[in-house]
């Protein structure tokens, strides 16, 4: 049997959907990758600065408010002060942040990377995320296989495609990984 890895390519971070002061609309606003940091006083605060997509006005999401500066650690702290690009990637895709800052997040285009499955062929798929988004398992299979929702329908009700972890495969979210069997 074939064994494939599949990994899930983001083309950005999630985008906020949120309403902008001078827009004054609704627009989609950006992480722009950096923290702002106030570690003036007796508390810290730290915020992830986005950006409205239209107009470049600023809107900051709440990491950590009011906390005592002993609850990071001196590389903890340094780590936002330097806009660790990795840590800041990380809260952008956090959804804990997104919930707590009361936004609706709107999922980032993705790609499927790995080598493609010959119909009729037996073989084993890890699926792999690097972060935890609600993105359904069917959207991610139909993209990769190229297929319309009927079309991937038949093959699940079939049983061509299954989960190891006897998960839904049309209805289920992917976590951070999964693992599918393809029956020719
Ligand atoms: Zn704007």
């Amino acid at each position: 049997m074939k064994k494939l890895i599949w990994k899930i390519q983001y083309d950005s971070t999630p985008l906020v959907y949120r309403h902008c002061k001078k827009c004054g609309k609704k627009t989609h606003f950006k992480s722009s990758d950096q923290f702002r940091v106030n570690a003036q006083r007796q508390y810290l605060d730290i915020w992830l600065i986005y950006k409205c997509t239209k107009c470049n006005t600023t809107w900051n999401a709440t990491i950590y408010s009011r906390i005592s500066p002993q609850t990071l650690t001196a590389e903890q702290l340094n780590q936002f002060q330097e806009n660790d690009q990795v840590l800041a990637r990380n809260y952008a895709f956090s959804s804990e942040l997104l919930h707590k800052s009361g936004t609706e997040c709107e999922l980032p285009e993705f790609s499927v990377v790995g080598d493609d499955i010959i119909t009729g062929e037996y073989a084993e798929v890890k699926l792999i995320s690097e972060y935890i988004l609600p993105i359904k398992i069917s959207a991610v299979l139909r993209k990769k296989l190229h297929l319309s929702q009927k079309a991937y329908k038949e093959l699940v009700e079939n049983g061509r495609i299954k989960d190891r972890s006897d998960r839904n495969l049309l209805k289920s979210k992917l976590n951070l990984e999964a693992v599918f069997v393809f029956l020719p």
